[in-house]
């Protein structure tokens, strides 16, 4: 089957400062390498619209989103963030925020999707934070329930970093569980408390974090019975990514994905992807990391 992905061109037009951390380049890279490795075809790509300010209100404050939408955020919130704002940065925001939305709807049709961005964990309901601005795992998950195609959907993140965005935002949605699977020392600092928190120590190893996801995520889906999942699949965890204190491999990464996809399609569920965290100089490199979703999705679909 092919299956379903999402892209949008804006996703690598950002223009940062010089020697800025976040690895504009890793979409477009990501999207050329799945092409030049028959890993993906032109035609399994799905290009989202820009959100609207409608939708994004009904998850986050609406001062918040009319204040970013129109450049009036006060400086100390654009610095939480971590962009400096323009409309290169709007136009992409906007279209990755639905771009994972697009990736639910595809995934609720087809039993899979894959979004080449995503994963905005850090957005919280009236500010950003870590280079998030709007949280598109929650608002996918709340379209999905306004709109009836799930009544329970599970966000299983395991990003590097706790969603402390997501476990805040989720805590005032019953339908919606969060779950976090992340460092202990990594940012953000304070956390928030999801759903379920699962805490790897420094350097946990493929062996200790693949047995403990053997046993959560089961158990997750046993205990909510949900009828959608949302991952994250950040690859911060990999022991060179620049941000992350873990000690997973690139093949680690592949089992994990492609258990979590077993695990889905085991159960029925459809589930939606997105790539989350991942962080490198070395581009070749994170977008070798980025594209073990897609080959663990090819090989369980
Ligand atoms: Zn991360």
């Amino acid at each position: 089957m092919a299956i379903p992905l999402v892209y949008h061109a804006s996703y690598s037009k950002l223009a940062l400062p010089k020697n800025h951390r976040f690895p504009t380049s890793k979409y477009e890279n990501l999207r050329q390498y799945l092409l030049d490795h028959n890993i993906a075809n032109p035609e399994d790509f799905y290009s989202p619209l820009p959100i609207s300010t409608d939708t994004l209100k009904q998850t986050h404050q609406s001062d918040y989103v009319d204040r970013y939408i129109n450049n009036a955020l006060d400086p100390k919130v654009i610095r939480r963030i971590g962009f400096p704002w323009s409309e290169a940065l709007l136009r992409r925001t906007l279209h990755a925020i639905n771009g994972t939305v697009l990736c639910a709807e595809l995934a609720v049709k087809q039993g899979i999707a894959l979004h080449l961005s995503g994963g905005y964990h850090h957005a919280h309901f009236d500010f950003g934070s870590g280079f998030c601005i709007f949280n598109d795992l929650m608002i996918a998950a709340k379209q999905m329930l306004l709109q009836q195609k799930a009544t329970k959907v599970l966000i299983i993140d395991c990003d590097v970093h706790q969603g402390d965005g997501t476990a805040s935002l989720s805590q005032a949605e019953p339908d919606i569980v969060s779950c976090s699977l992340h460092c202990q020392k990594n940012f953000p600092f304070r956390k928030q408390i999801s759903d379920h928190d699962i805490e790897f120590n420094k350097a946990t190893n493929d062996n200790e974090y693949l047995s403990v996801l053997r046993q959560v995520v089961p158990y997750l889906i046993g205990i909510h019975q949900p009828d959608l999942i949302i991952y994250d699949a950040g690859v911060d965890i990999h022991q060179n990514d620049d941000l992350g204190y873990l000690n997973i491999s690139t093949s680690g990464i592949l089992e994990r994905d492609t258990f979590i996809f077993q695990q889905a399609k085991y159960a029925n569920i459809p589930i939606a992807a997105v790539i989350g965290g991942g962080y490198s100089r070395d581009e070749a490199e994170l977008t070798e990391r980025h594209s073990q979703l897609f080959i663990a999705a090819n090989a369980i679909w």
